[in-house]
């Protein structure tokens, strides 16, 4: 069986892969950070196929460590501080962990697996946070970057160590420039969980109001369980190369906001969101959409799921949670 070694294996886009892999017929190995993980036991209960593995990405002797027990075909970097917001009141970590976390998975895997005898494929988690203050539009893999948060720089920072590494060692190393993607699994600080969670909250009676913050940025979003797929064949394909994955299509977040209401029945959402100045960030990428035509071209990927049906299948889900926490009858 191939084996697939996973790091942020707790975080949403870790869980659709760990899946999608299982049923690929992968053994999967996943990282898993501190001695305590809180988030570990519930991933494993859902999915106790997967098999943790002690590491850190500020920690290159772990790293190499986990990858000698593991001995991977494939290795998915999707391990980040992965939140905007937070990135500028925690930059140096960022840095370290998103950034340099980059480099010391890449060293790791040349040092167990060099190039030659045992190509381990690697997949680096690149973000459109990239494109920042967006050069051109769509962007493409050939837009120039100009990241517009310590996450952003950090990425660019994993982005073209990739490359280099790539160019220099002869490394079988792809970057996934992925657009925004949601789904259930999305931790309810980005901002289409948060809204699900509160419009089936309002609908539910167990909340009044919704507080955001920018409505007019506009991002490209698309389901992360098609997104998965896209790494995986990447990694499949004949030459390591980077590709945009996204839908091409973008919704501001007010679209977001009218569409999840209008799921529950509710017309007019004005009078559940207010607006504060808190969830407004120093800077801001107003615009994102990506051309993801070359994935199409090169690896035949294409998205299945379209915007309505992604919050669609997220507000029902959050429904269903919220309503059996509260213990109410849908
Ligand atoms: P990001 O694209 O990785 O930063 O994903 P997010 O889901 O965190 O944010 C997407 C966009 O939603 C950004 O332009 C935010 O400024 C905007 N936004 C507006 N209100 C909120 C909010 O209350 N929370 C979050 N997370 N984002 C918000």
């Amino acid at each position: 069986m191939p084996r697939a070694f996973i790091t942020g294996i707790t975080g949403q886009d870790g869980q659709h892969l760990a899946q999608f892999l299982h049923d690929q017929g992968y053994d999967v190995y996943g990282m898993v950070k501190g001695q305590s993980n809180p988030r570990i036991a519930a991933v494993l209960e859902e999915m106790p196929f997967i098999e943790t593995v002690p590491g850190d990405l500020a920690d290159l002797p772990s790293l190499v460590k986990a990858i000698e027990v593991s001995q991977p075909d494939e290795v998915y970097n999707l391990g980040a501080i992965s939140f905007v917001a937070m990135s500028f009141n925690q930059a140096e970590l960022t840095a370290n962990i998103t950034g340099l976390g980059v480099l010391r998975m890449l060293e790791a895997v040349r040092m167990v697996g060099g190039a030659e005898n045992n190509p381990i494929r690697f997949y680096q988690a690149s973000s459109s946070e990239m494109f920042g203050k967006v050069r051109e539009t769509p962007q493409t893999e050939a837009t120039p970057f100009h990241p517009r948060s310590p996450y952003g720089c950090a990425k660019v920072f994993g982005h073209d160590i990739v490359v280099n590494y790539r160019e220099s060692y002869d490394m079988f190393a792809c970057s996934g420039i992925l657009f925004n993607h949601e789904g259930p699994r999305r931790g309810i600080e980005f901002v289409t969980r948060k809204v699900t969670n509160a419009v089936a909250r309002i609908k539910l009676g167990l909340q009044q109001e919704i507080v955001l913050g920018n409505l007019d940025s506009k991002r490209d979003w698309g389901y992360a369980g098609d997104y998965v797929k896209a790494m995986w064949m990447m990694l499949q394909a004949d030459e390591p190369d980077d590709y945009v994955i996204a839908t091409g299509q973008t919704h501001s977040i007010e679209d977001l906001v009218e569409r999840a209401f209008a799921e529950v029945g509710i017309e007019d959402w004005r009078p559940y969101v207010r607006q504060d100045p808190k969830f407004f960030r120093p800077a801001e990428v107003d615009l994102l959409i990506g051309d993801p035509s070359k994935a199409k071209r090169e690896l035949g990927w294409e998205p299945d799921v379209s915007f309505p049906e992604l919050v669609s299948m997220m507000v029902r889900n959050d429904l269903e949670i919220e309503a059996k926490k509260a213990g109410i009858a849908l």
